[in-house]
C-alpha cells in the first residue's frame, strides 16, 4: 500500500506491541492505546515455539530473548501415582537444531516495549477503549460515556480475549478449568528438568507444571513458573481453604515441588488466569481489524496463544504491504491466517479435555493410548511439528521459515 496510514493499535500486549513495530516500520503513523497506567504483562510465562521465534528474529527482537530465556527440548508428563509417561513431546523428533524457548511474561514484554520505545512510537496509557463508531468513513473510538478518543483509517484490535470490540461471534465457550500460576525462584540442580516444561496429572481433574523461564532481567536470578489447574468456580473455595491445605494437595500429586512452594506465602502471589474458547467470524470490518486473543483464543494447553499473536502481527503488515487498499488488504490479512488458526482452534479444543476436565474417560484413553501412540517414530515428529507451529504453513501465500535455532549445547541451568 503506496499510502500511509493513521493507525490506532488498541491495547500493549505481545500483538499490539508487535504490530506497532512492523506498520511503524513500513511508514504509517502509529499510535498505541492502553488502559493501565503503568503497561506491563499480565501472567507469569510462556513458551515461544519455533514459529513465534521466527516473528522475533524477523523484528531483530531474538538475541536479547534468547539471552534471558530457558531453552525447552521437550514437554514432558506423568499420571500419578503411577509414574506412567502420558505426555512426550520432543522437539528433536524434527530434527537437530529445533528447540522451543520459555521466558518469563515479563522479558517478552520489556523486550518488545523497549522496542516500541526505540523506534518512538506513540504509547498512551490510562485510556481505556470501550468501543468503536464505524458509521463514518474512517473508525472513532471512544472512552467510557461515547468519549472520543480520536478518528483514525485503522483501528487495530488488540485488546486481549475480553475485547469489546470483537464483533461478532460464532460461539464463545468458557472453559471449565482455569489455572493458578506463580513465578517462583528456579532451584538450579534441583528436581526438575531445565530444559523441559514438566507436568504431573491425576485424572484430568488435577494437574501441576513446572516451566522453567531463565530471566526476568539479564542479572536476575533464575525462575520458573508454578502452575496448578483449578476450575473456575472453585477460586472461592481455594481462598477459604488456606494456602498449607492447597500446597498439600500440591505436594500429594507431586512431592518434588516441596521447595518451590516455599516461596509462596500469600495467596496474591498466584494469579488465576480463565480461558474462553471461541474464534471470531470474521476477523475484520470496515476499518477495523482484529487480531491476537481478539480475533481467537482458547485454552494454553497447546502453548500457541504467544506466537499467534505474533505471528498474526506479520500477517497484518504482509498485508497491509501487498494490498492496494483497506478494502483488499483485511480480507487478505484473514485469508493469510485462517487455516493455520482453524487447525489450532479445533486441536486446542480436542486435547484440552484429556489434561483439563471432570472426565474419567478421556484421561483413561489418554493413558492408554495417546501415550504409547506419541513414542512411535512418525507420530512423534507430527506431534512435535502440531505443537510448534508447523503442521500447516503459518502465513498462506507469503514465504515463512519456522526458526531452528542451531544451539545444540547444554541446555542452561534455570
Ligand atoms: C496462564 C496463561 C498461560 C499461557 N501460556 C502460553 C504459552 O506457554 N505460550 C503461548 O504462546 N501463549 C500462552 N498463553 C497465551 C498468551 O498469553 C496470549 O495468547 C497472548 O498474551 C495474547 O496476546 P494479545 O496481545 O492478543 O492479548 P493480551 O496479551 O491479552 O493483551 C491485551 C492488552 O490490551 C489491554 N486492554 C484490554 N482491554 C482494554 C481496553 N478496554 N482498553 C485499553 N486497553 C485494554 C490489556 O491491558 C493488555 O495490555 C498463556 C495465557 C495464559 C492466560
Amino acid at each position: 500500500m503506496n499510502n500511509k496510514l493513521d493507525i490506532a493499535i488498541c491495547g500493549c500486549g505481545p500483538a499490539g506491541l508487535a504490530a506497532a513495530l512492523y506498520l511503524h516500520r513500513q511508514g504509517h503513523r502509529v499510535r498505541i492505546f492502553e488502559r493501565f497506567g503503568q503497561p506491563g504483562p499480565v501472567g507469569s510465562g510462556l513458551i515461544l515455539q519455533p514459529t513465534g521465534l521466527a516473528v522475533l528474529a524477523d523484528l531483530g527482537l531474538l538475541d536479547h530473548l534468547l539471552a534471558l530465556g530457558a531453552r525447552i527440548d521437550k514437554l514432558f508428563g506423568r499420571v500419578m501415582p503411577s509414574g506412567r509417561v502420558v505426555l512426550d513431546v520432543r522437539y528433536r523428533a524434527m530434527g537437530r537444531g529445533w528447540q522451543a524457548v520459555a521466558v518469563h511474561r515479563a522479558a517478552l514484554f520489556d523486550v518488545l516495549r523497549g522496542a516500541v520505545r526505540a523506534a518512538g512510537i506513540e504509547l498512551i496509557a490510562g485510556t481505556t477503549i470501550e468501543g468503536v463508531d464505524q458509521r463514518g468513513l474512517r473508525p472513532v473510538l471512544t472512552a467510557a460515556n461515547g468519549a472520543v478518543i480520536g478518528t483514525f483509517d485503522l483501528a487495530v484490535d488488540a485488546l486481549g480475549a475480553r475485547s469489546p470490540l470483537t464483533g461478532p461471534i460464532a460461539r464463545r465457550t468458557a472453559l471449565a478449568y482455569g489455572a493458578l500460576w506463580a513465578n517462583v525462584p528456579w532451584i538450579a540442580q534441583g528436581p526438575f528438568a531445565a530444559n523441559a516444561l514438566e507436568q504431573r496429572y491425576r485424572r484430568a481433574s488435577e494437574m501441576a507444571g513446572v516451566l522453567p523461564l531463565g530471566r526476568r532481567a539479564p542479572g536476575e536470578p533464575g525462575q520458573a513458573a508454578l502452575f496448578w489447574s483449578l476450575k473456575r468456580g472453585a477460586v472461592a473455595d481455594w481462598r477459604r481453604q488456606g494456602l498449607d491445605g492447597w500446597k498439600a494437595q500440591v505436594v500429594r500429586l507431586w512431592p518434588q515441588t516441596v521447595p518451590l512452594l516455599e516461596s509462596i506465602t500469600d495467596h496474591s502471589q498466584l494469579t488465576f488466569a480463565q480461558y474462553d474458547h471461541f474464534t471470531a467470524a470474521r476477523p475484520y470490518s470496515a476499518g477495523l481489524v482484529h487480531i491476537g486473543d481478539a480475533a481467537r483464543s482458547t485454552s494454553p494447553q497447546l502453548g500457541q496463544g504467544a506466537i499467534m499473536a505474533l505471528l498474526v502481527a506479520l500477517a497484518l503488515a504482509r498485508a497491509l504491504e501487498g494490498g492496494a487498499d483497506l478494502t483488499s488488504a483485511l480480507p487478505a490479512y484473514a485469508r493469510m491466517r485462517r487455516w493455520h488458526v482453524r487447525l489450532f482452534q479445533w486441536a486446542s479444543a480436542m486435547f484440552t479435555p484429556f489434561y483439563q476436565s471432570d472426565s474419567a474417560v478421556l484421561p483413561a484413553v489418554r493413558d492408554w493410548l495417546t501415550a504409547p501412540l506419541s513414542r512411535l517414530p512418525v507420530a512423534d515428529a507430527l506431534l512435535a511439528r502440531l505443537v510448534s507451529g508447523m503442521t500447516l504453513p503459518p502465513l498462506r501465500g507469503v514465504k515463512f521459515r519456522a526458526l531452528r535455532l542451531e544451539r545444540d549445547g547444554p541446555a542452561k541451568d534455570g
